[in-house]
């Protein structure tokens, strides 16, 4: 179970709740939460790596795909479901994206609160680990 002390050090705790603002794109427009529901906030990533780039994160904070139980399957269930939605309100339901859980340090996994990448908005190609975060699109 996760101290208490890592929850309130949690960038994306400290989102959810309110307590930091969340990045508009480039980090100047206003703070906003696309989505948000009981399970989970959606907002887009600081460091934006294609045009359209969204964090789906669970408002309670779960470490990594590593600390799912089986009766999280439907918020994992849930979470894509919220990302095909945000696909679809962002216009890149076609021609595709990419859906992504980094998890822990070979996975690229930088933030320690589970969350999936909404990517797209251009062509996506084979994953390469050139970038510090394990992961690059071309
Ligand atoms: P990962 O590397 O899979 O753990 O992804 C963490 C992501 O969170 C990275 O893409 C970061 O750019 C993003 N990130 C970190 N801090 C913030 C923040 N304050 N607001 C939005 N995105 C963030
Ligand atoms: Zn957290």
């Amino acid at each position: 179970m996760t101290p208490p002390q890592t929850i309130m050090s949690c960038i994306f705790c400290k989102i959810i709740s309110g307590v930091v603002p969340v990045p508009g794109r480039g980090g100047e427009s206003p703070a906003q939460i696309l989505y948000r529901d009981d399970l989970v906030t959606a907002f887009r990533d600081i460091h934006p790596i294609a045009p359209t780039h969204i964090l789906i994160v669970t408002n309670r904070h779960i470490d990594s795909v590593n600390e799912l139980e089986p009766v999280d399957e439907s918020l994992v269930g849930h979470m894509v479901m919220v990302a095909k939605q945000l696909a679809a309100q962002e216009g890149i339901a076609e021609p595709g994206y990419r859906l992504i859980f980094n998890t822990g340090a070979h996975g690229g996994q930088t933030v320690f609160h589970l969350h999936l990448h909404l990517i797209g908005g251009r062509l996506a190609r084979v994953v390469v680990p050139v970038s510090a975060r394990g992961f690059a699109l071309e």
